[in-house]
């Protein structure tokens, strides 16, 4: 639970770090943006800069006081004119002025400016202007009503009786020059005749006649007495650029808004797309960890990943290759799970098996030890030859079961070095041949030695060969009844691999016993006698031949004989 909680945090704040920079990045392109884009409205239109616009704009030297010439510039390409006062009203400068300025402004010039409007065409904005340890200063900036002068020009020239505004080439191009527009209109506010870029209607409503109002920067107009017309001209206000619009406080605050709530959206999204395969991951290698080998299931014992086809979801497709590792590592989990639950059973049983053979010959050992210690009988020097003759035979039963048992383990660990030498392995396999002959215990038994056509010289470990030939001819012998003929071959496939062949006619075996035939410590159910087999010798003989890089293969038929080939490179 933990590592999933820790896991979503990271999570989160990771993408709202995330988000975070975007927002931040986003607030300084529109501050930007913002800034230059007052820059612009200030360029068309003076009235609009804030007053600390012009703090640096004014400059202050001792008792002089006088505008920059970029300020200048600007009030002059509007057609306007600054005039700057101290607190007293006393004028410091002025720039433009349409009349000749008294040195010192009244109340009433100060007035009639801002609120009387001293002539109807004239609008005035004033701003107080703050210097370090000084009064604020004033600052007034005036400008001409321009449609004012426009219709000035146009007037002159209008045709009243004939309803025609008869412009003449000058003021048709004034007007074009400004962008302005000219309508005549009748008393019911009928378009009798217009000139430049305005409102399409022919016929205007007093609503209509508002939205002229808003829409345009200066208007004016006048009415001929005689006729009742009206003459109206307008300059457009300067359209603000898509961004200015787009960027008012209130648009702004709405998009960083829908930005946030789309970007917690997208979080939760990316967190449940990318994080959720992961918990499931992580519950599956959780569930390894506590040796579960299953990967993680619903309510209902289905595969969380993969859906009723055995496909993977598509949700966990990303993970594929992360899936297709766990699967992996589950099933050989799984796989040693098992080997280690079977490895323990078959120690089990070696170890009963093992103490079971050991304990019957130490048995019949100490039997016969005790009848000797006992003073109730007197035994003749034959008995205790016999009694001793059955120890040493148990024991030396005892010594060799011990012996085989560390040489299997020693095989299986690797631990046993060969020493290989070249040996020419007809001549070889005969002298072991013509040992089990001349073994007079074996003189019922019948032996036939088949050498390979040609000489063959092979790599092998002399001693540990001798002893894979030994078990095998002896197993031909232990299990099989008097008058059986055992025929032993040499013969190679194609040059580089060589095989020994033992046949015998005897018993043969069954099918269940050859299948543990190399079993350590397996004994067929055909021995009856526990004294004569440690169940070792196949165990031994297939690991020796594992060590020669070769392959023993064993055909029986019940009844019929056994054959056991052995093929090892040359
Ligand atoms: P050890 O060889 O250690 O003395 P063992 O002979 O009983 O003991 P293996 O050589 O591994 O053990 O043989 C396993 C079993 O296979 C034997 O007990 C016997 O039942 C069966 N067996 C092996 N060879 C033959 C054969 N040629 N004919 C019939 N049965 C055989
Ligand atoms: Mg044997």
């Amino acid at each position: 639970m933990n590592l999933y909680k820790r896991f979503m945090v990271q999570f989160f704040i990771q993408l709202f770090l995330l988000s975070l920079i975007f927002l931040v990045g986003m607030l300084i392109v529109w501050a930007v943006i913002g800034f230059t884009i007052s820059e612009d409205e200030i360029q068309t239109d003076l009235a609009e800069a804030d007053a600390s616009y012009f703090t640096n704009r004014i400059i202050l030297d001792d008792n002089n006081h006088f505008f920059k010439k970029n300020l200048e510039e600007l009030a002059e390409s509007q057609n306007g004119w600054l005039i700057l006062l101290d607190s007293d009203g006393a004028i410091l400068d002025s720039f433009n002025a349409p009349e000749v300025l008294p040195t010192q402004f009244t109340v009433s010039d100060f007035t009639d400016r801002l609120w009387g409007s001293l002539e109807d065409n004239q609008q005035f904005t004033y701003w107080e202007i703050e210097f370090l340890d000084m009064a604020p200063l004033l600052l007034l900036y005036g400008r001409n009503n321009m449609a004012e002068d426009l219709l000035e020009s146009a007037v002159p020239v209008i045709d009243w009786q004939q309803e025609n505004l008869n412009l003449t080439l000058g003021t048709k191009e004034e007007l074009e020059k400004e962008k302005a527009w000219i309508q005549l209109l009748s008393p019911e506010g009928k378009v009798l005749d217009t000139y430049g870029e305005v409102s399409e209607s022919s016929l205007y409503t007093m609503q209509q006649l508002g939205e002229l109002q808003s829409e345009n920067q200066w208007l004016a107009s006048l009415t001929n007495t005689e006729t009742g017309l009206t003459v109206v001209t307008g300059l457009k206000n300067v359209p603000s650029t898509a961004w200015g619009t787009t960027f008012s406080n209130q648009n702004l605050f709405l998009f960083a808004l829908t930005t946030l709530i789309l970007l917690a959206i997208g979080t939760f999204w990316y967190a449940r797309k990318f994080g959720a395969p992961l918990l499931v991951m992580m519950q599956w290698i959780q569930n390894l960890g506590n040796g579960q080998y299953e990967e993680p299931t619903n309510e209902n014992k289905g595969s969380l990943i993969t859906n009723k086809k055995g496909k993977i979801k598509k949700k966990y497709r990303l993970y594929k290759d992360l899936i297709d590792t766990l699967e992996q590592l589950t099933a050989t989990l799984k796989i040693h799970q098992h080997q280690q639950k079977t490895l323990e059973r078959t120690r089990e049983d070696w170890i009963s098996g093992l103490s079971h053979d050991l304990k019957t010959p130490l048995s019949s050992i100490s039997g016969y030890a005790q009848m000797l210690e006992s003073s109730d009988y007197e035994w003749s020097a034959k008995e205790t030859r016999e009694f001793a003759s059955i120890m040493n035979e148990k024991s030396f039963y005892m010594m060799e079961l011990l012996e085989e048992l560390t040489l299997t383990f020693r095989l299986k660990n690797q631990a046993l070095p060969l020493a290989k030498e070249q040996i020419d392995i007809n001549e070889f396999i005969r002298r072991i041949v013509i040992h089990f002959i001349n073994d007079p215990s074996n003189t019922e038994l019948k032996f036939t030695f088949v050498a390979a056509p040609q000489s063959i010289r092979v790599n092998i470990d002399p001693m540990w060969f001798q002893r894979i030939i030994d078990n095998l001819i002896a197993n031909a012998v232990k299990y099989n009844p008097s008058g059986t003929e055992i025929k032993i071959s040499v013969s190679t496939i194609e040059q580089h691999l060589f095989v020994v062949l033992i046949e015998d006619d005897g018993k043969g075996m069954e099918m269940e016993i050859m299948e543990k035939l190399f079993d350590r410590y397996y004994r067929g159910t055909n021995t009856h006698d526990t004294s004569t087999g440690t169940g070792l010798g196949l165990a031994i003989t297939k690991q020796l031949i594992q060590l020669h890089d070769g392959s023993i293969h064993v055909e029986s038929m019940p009844e019929k004989g056994t054959a056991v080939r052995v093929i090892v490179p040359v």
